[in-house]
């Protein structure tokens, strides 16, 4: 199965052993999923779509993504932009990130139609999020929501984590509103309970998979952090208990790298509660190390 992700990849200011110092690396929500599908499965083609500008720091992220063995062909580049920053500050511990991604180049990613229907077309499950919606502006949203709905019709499968970010919405009614026409053109919705209770009102797990199904998705993973996750396909359903860590060091991707392990699952056709079980096993030894890209032991996925 040939892989898409689609999305943005910031540049990552991470606190460095020396005081004062940081460490730089490349991470971002679709990108961080396309990362662990791309360690779990080295024999899967694993590509990126993004934007990303023409400066030294784009160059170094393209040879990055390249260097993790995910494919680069259908990352554009666009002149005068570069690509968006984050930064950790660790205060007691607590991690809390500053951005600086307003004009970043990814949020030109869907500007060429004709590119994005390229890029779909040497893929067979294509992956977005609610943070790759949330980035576009109107017009590039709905180019994008087009091109997606276009490579469903063709035969592609469809994968979203709605990642609700409310700071990346003007407006929160817009930020529903798009979310639930993410769903209504994936096959896959990979929703967090948490999110989703506070923007939808959903009360229970089981209410945020309705709803999902409700939209046209044949298959829902509801993640809910240490609580059980609920799933829908087709007529299945079930919820599957967590296994619980003995240490929790940083949550940072935990969903990220679920969703690969799911996505993985979804390639290899197996029963969804062993993707399951092996999304909280993959998942569980990202928490247990820091920053979003923990290099996990695909052999400790597998059980
Ligand atoms: P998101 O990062 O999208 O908010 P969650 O916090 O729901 O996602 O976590 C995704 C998955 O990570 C969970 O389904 C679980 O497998 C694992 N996980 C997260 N937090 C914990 C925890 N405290 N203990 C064990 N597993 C966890």
């Amino acid at each position: 199965m040939r892989v898409l992700a689609i999305g943005e990849c910031m540049a990552e200011l991470a606190p460095a052993e020396v005081p004062g110092n940081y460490r730089l690396g490349f991470a971002g929500d679709t990108f961080n999923t396309a990362w662990y599908l791309a360690r779990l499965r080295p024999d899967m083609a694993v590509s990126f779509q993004t934007a990303i500008g023409t400066d030294a720091i784009s160059r170094q992220l393209r040879e990055a993504v390249a260097g993790c063995g995910i494919g680069t062909d259908h990352i554009r580049t666009v002149p005068d932009r570069t690509v968006g920053l984050y930064l950790i500050t660790l205060t007691d511990g607590e991690r809390s990130f500053s951005y600086w991604r307003d004009h970043s180049a990814a949020r030109l990613l869907a500007d060429d139609a004709a590119a994005l229907a390229r890029a779909m077309e040497e893929a067979d499950l294509v992956y977005f999020s609610g943070i790759t919606l949330a980035i576009l502006a109107p017009a590039a949203r709905k180019t994008l929501l087009d091109a997606l709905r276009t490579a469903r019709a063709a035969g592609k499968r469809i994968a979203f984590d709605p990642n609700l970010r409310p700071r990346l919405w003007s407006d929160m009614g817009e930020m529903t509103e798009t979310i639930m026409q993410g769903a209504a053109i994936c096959d896959i919705a990979l929703p967090s309970f948490e999110d989703e209770a506070r923007w939808f009102d959903d009360a229970d797990p089981e209410a945020t998979a309705d709803r999902y199904t409700a939209a046209g998705a044949e298959t829902v993973v509801v993640k809910n952090g240490s609580d059980p996750v609920h799933y829908r396909q087709g007529d299945a359903q079930g919820a599957y208990p967590v296994p619980p860590l003995s240490s929790v060091i940083d949550t940072t991707a935990a969903g990220d790298s679920f969703n690969a392990a799911i996505l993985a699952g979804i390639a290899d056709d197996s029963p969804m509660e062993a993707s399951i079980a092996r999304a909280c096993r993959l998942a569980g030894q990202v928490v247990q190390g820091r920053g979003a890209l923990v290099p996990v032991d695909p052999a400790r996925v597998d059980g």
